[in-house]
């Protein structure tokens, strides 16, 4: 069965699979429902230093008997697990890209791992791209328990993929997307995800706009930083030039009142990724004023 799970994975090389991992399941499990503990946990059996994480060999450690990649009509990825948990096979949409596979990989992971997660009808989980795009963020208390779910396999996903220890060497300084996409190089996310995870880590009160063809898709933004003025649906103002090869454009001092809801003294740097098909993620941070440096003196 292992040989089927190295030729049914391509996202990990196929190398790394011939290591088999060592992990210990029943102490990952008494790390409970919270995600952030699940993946802490493996993480602390799995002492990975560096580079995009074995997914797929963490997965057949924890009891994944295969990880089979097809065309999936409508799905991006499926467990199916008896309900003892005992084992589970992972099936993942074998047409979308290489970073989506293996968030998807990684999602699922999650969702057989949670004791808290049930199936809706007894075999399994089938996840749909929307289902595994939810916002890693706490959902809402009201929200129903297959939405809770569905963001907490996410949110295991990205703490599995992304943990802070490997992600911290990129948080230091004035925000910067050359750090994101230095982040999703390393550890095989995507660029969006990456930028999300970055500004969900960096020190820096930042905001990210996630855009299509100048319109506003979804705004991320730290709780510390102010308002935008935009919002889902909105044209936004003109985005910064392109000046390198990757989409970059370089920071550059943005009319504040074009952006935020009210600006303040600092002044406000924008920085945008242009994307294949129109897509663009733009960057928002303050550049501390002098004195800011001064208070508490
Ligand atoms: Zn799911």
């Amino acid at each position: 069965m292992r040989a089927d799970v190295a030729q049914a994975t391509p996202q990990d090389g196929g190398r790394r699979l011939n290591a088999v991992l060592a992990l210990d399941r029943m102490s990952i499990e008494e790390a409970g429902p919270n995600p952030d503990r699940l993946a802490a946990a493996i993480h602390d059996q799995l002492g990975h230093e560096s580079g995009e994480v074995p997914v797929a060999a963490i997965a057949m450690a924890l009891d994944i008997v295969e990880i089979r990649e097809a065309p999936l009509r409508g799905l991006e990825g499926a467990l199916v697990t008896p309900a003892d948990r005992n084992v589970g096979m992972i099936a993942i949409n074998s047409a979308s890209s290489k970073t989506r596979r293996l968030f998807t990989l990684a999602h699922e992971l999650g969702h057989f791992l949670n004791p808290w997660h049930t199936p809706e009808d007894g075999s399994g989980f089938a996840c749909s791209r929307s289902d595994i795009g939810t916002p890693w963020g706490r959902p809402p208390p009201a929200a129903a328990r297959r939405a809770i779910q569905e963001a907490e396999a996410s949110r295991f996903a990205i703490e599995l993929l992304a943990p802070k220890r490997l992600a911290r060497r990129y948080l230091h300084g004035l925000p910067d997307l050359a750090r994101a996409i230095a982040l999703s190089d390393e550890l095989g996310l995507s660029r969006e995800s990456a930028a999300r995870r970055y500004v969900e880590l960096h020190d820096e009160s930042c905001a990210l706009v996630f855009s299509s063809e100048g319109i506003v898709r979804y705004i991320e933004r730290r709780s510390a930083f102010p308002w935008l003025s935009c919002q889902r649906g909105d044209r936004l103002p003109i985005l910064p030039s392109v000046v390198d090869a990757s989409g970059l454009s370089a920071h550059e001092e943005a009319i504040a009142r074009d952006w935020v809801a009210r600006p303040s003294r600092d002044a406000l740097i924008v920085q945008t990724l242009t994307q294949s098909r129109g897509f663009a993620i733009t960057l928002l941070a303050f550049e501390a004023s002098d004195s800011e440096d001064d208070e508490g003196q």
